[in-house]
């Protein structure tokens, strides 16, 4: 039987490079979106031709679910046990920017809130839903289960135009201690992955404002992170390369992180 993995946001962009990773490592996946069916449907079909051409079967179902809502959040691990009746990884990958990246003298509330609730309630809480079931499965045994946080350069770096994004990130990054330490005993690994610049639609408005950061030298590595390169970490993960960490973060950065002199 096939390994099960469900991985929010994954229609566009990082969340789709996860999924056609983990698709060629012969994993069944759950495809859930917001509102992109066209999208959710094209990357499911993409993933079975990826599996395919790796030379391996898997299942693919798209699931439509908002993680900002507790019911839906509820409705999609309901859709995983009823699909497959098992789940060896959790990716939270959903979230989303500022619809206005504003100053942080100016942003409002509204926008606060909203990121608050996608960027950290939604994976906070549905990964305690996953958590418990996953401790369920793992009294019946099996393979090491985990579950796996994308968060961002932005859990530490202050950009004053977006700080609900940078908040709710740095929120985010709390996920991964505090489930890595409850759930080591029950058998499930925690890692967070901190992108950082990676070409997708979410920074498609300011590609041309970090094509010039990046040929100017911001990263070691000179140039922009692809969905694959975030989709690579994840299926290290996913072979259980890494069996005796947990709680740890995983930059995939191009060395954006690294102070030097
Ligand atoms: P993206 O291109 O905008 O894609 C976002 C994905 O999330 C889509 O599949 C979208 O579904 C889904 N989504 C949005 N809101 C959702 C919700 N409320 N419930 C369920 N799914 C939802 O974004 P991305 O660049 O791939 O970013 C993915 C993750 O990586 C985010 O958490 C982001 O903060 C993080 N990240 C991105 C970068 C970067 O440079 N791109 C860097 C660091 C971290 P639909 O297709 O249905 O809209």
């Amino acid at each position: 039987m096939n390994p099960v993995a469900l991985i929010t946001g994954a229609s566009r962009g990082i969340g789709r490079g996860i999924a056609l990773e983990l698709a060629k490592l012969n994993y069944d996946l759950v495809i859930n979106y917001a509102s992109n069916v066209s999208a959710a449907r094209e990357t499911a079909a993409d993933c079975v031709s990826a599996a395919r051409a790796a030379g391996k079967s898997i299942r693919v179902e798209i699931c439509q679910a908002d993680i900002g809502s507790g019911a839906e959040r509820r409705k999609l691990i309901e859709f995983t046990k009823g699909e497959f009746a098992r789940l060896d990884l959790l990716v939270n990958n959903a979230g989303v920017a500022p619809e206005v990246r504003a100053d942080i003298l100016e942003a409002s509330e509204e926008s606060f809130d909203r990121l608050i609730r996608i960027n950290v309630k939604g994976p906070y809480f549905l990964t305690q839903l996953a958590a418990r079931w996953m401790i369920e499965q793992h009294k019946l045994g099996g393979r090491p289960r985990k579950i796996v946080t994308i968060s961002s350069v932005s859990a530490y770096t202050a950009s004053v135009n977006r700080g609900d994004y940078c908040i709710a990130k740095a929120a985010l990054s709390m996920l991964t201690p505090l489930y890595a330490a409850r759930l080591a005993q029950h058998g499930i690994s925690v890692y967070e992955i901190r992108p950082g610049l990676i070409r997708t639609d979410m920074t498609g408005p300011v590609r041309a404002k970090y094509d010039k950061l990046i040929d100017e030298g911001l990263t070691p590595i000179k140039r922009w992170g692809k969905p694959e390169d975030v989709g690579k970490a994840v299926a290290a993960i996913a072979q259980n390369l890494l069996p005796f960490s947990t709680g740890e973060v995983i930059n995939v950065d191009g060395g954006f992180h690294l102070r030097t002199l």
